[in-house]
């Protein structure tokens, strides 16, 4: 029996909703992702997270770091933006905060800074265990949000995951105002009011380092082109788990951005 509080994405939702360029877009129109991600401990955080961004069909993807940080990241993505601040970085329509950002003080004030910014954001890993110290200032926001979760992350959040996973859900959206995504065998994605979506494509292919950061980033661009927040969420979750499925063999997370050009042709 299915779940009357659920919907499922299918594959032609995907194909009528999923953004992209047409005959008179321009970079701009098309969606500029910008992407704070990445440190010394863990750069390939960044460099996952802004391919995931930069291979869904966005405008621009803008990568805010340290010089050496942006070195790294341009080096792997050339079509990349550097800036190394927040308000160097002109022009954004959406922002991802958080895979392998760490939580040093510097990360704690970017991610505090952030709640002001009048763009849609997604907080994801770092930023997400910066924000559990601080879940209720979410309310500030003015521009939708999203929060991407695992288990973990969800319990240190809003506490440990219900044995109604639908509920708990439901219950961050409500205290926070934001989208929530709680990922798993099946993702669910709430917000605040409506129904909730789940999403089923994907395996345990997908239990391997990184794919969290691709994830946040495809779910940025989607952000960036004008999805709302809770589609935008559910949308990257499916687009996501098909990459693994279509992926033969055993899956590394860079595999999944190498499997997104025949995704988003197979689109058209
Ligand atoms: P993270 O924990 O941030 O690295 O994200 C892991 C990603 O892989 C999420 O999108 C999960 O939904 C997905 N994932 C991990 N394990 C499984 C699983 N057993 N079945 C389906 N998807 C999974
Ligand atoms: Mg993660």
């Amino acid at each position: 029996l299915t779940d009357p509080r659920i919907d499922v994405l299918d594959y032609a939702d995907i194909a009528a909703i999923w953004p992209g360029p047409s005959y008179d877009s321009h970079k701009y129109s098309t969606g500029v992702v910008g992407v704070i991600a990445g440190s010394a401990q863990y750069p390939g955080a960044a460099v996952m997270c802004v391919g995931g961004a930069i291979r869904s069909k966005p405008g621009m993807v803008r990568y805010v770091g340290a010089p050496d940080a942006i070195e790294r990241i341009v080096a792997a993505w050339p079509a990349a933006v550097g800036a190394t601040s927040i308000d160097d970085a002109g022009r954004t329509n959406a922002w991802v905060i958080g895979p392998g950002m760490g939580t040093d003080d510097a990360a704690r004030s970017v991610v505090r800074s952030s709640l002001s910014l009048d763009v849609p954001v997604i907080y994801d890993a770092d930023a997400l265990t910066i924000l559990s110290g601080d879940v209720d200032r979410l309310r500030e926001r003015q521009a939708p949000t999203v929060l991407t979760p695992h288990s973990g992350e969800f319990a240190r959040l809003f506490g440990e995951v219900g044995d109604d996973p639908v509920e708990s859900v439901k219950a961050a959206t409500r205290r926070t105002g934001c989208v929530v995504l709680l990922k798993g065998p099946s993702t669910i994605v709430a917000a605040p009011g409506g129904r909730v979506l789940v999403n089923e494509t994907g395996s345990s292919k997908l239990a391997t380092a990184g794919t969290g950061d691709v994830l946040s980033g495809i779910i940025g661009a989607a952000l960036a082109a004008g999805l709302p927040a809770q589609i935008a969420a559910a949308a990257g979750a499916y687009v996501h788990g098909a990459l693994a499925d279509q992926h033969d063999g055993p899956l590394i997370a860079p595999d999944l951005i190498d499997e997104l050009p025949a995704f988003m042709a197979r689109l058209q």
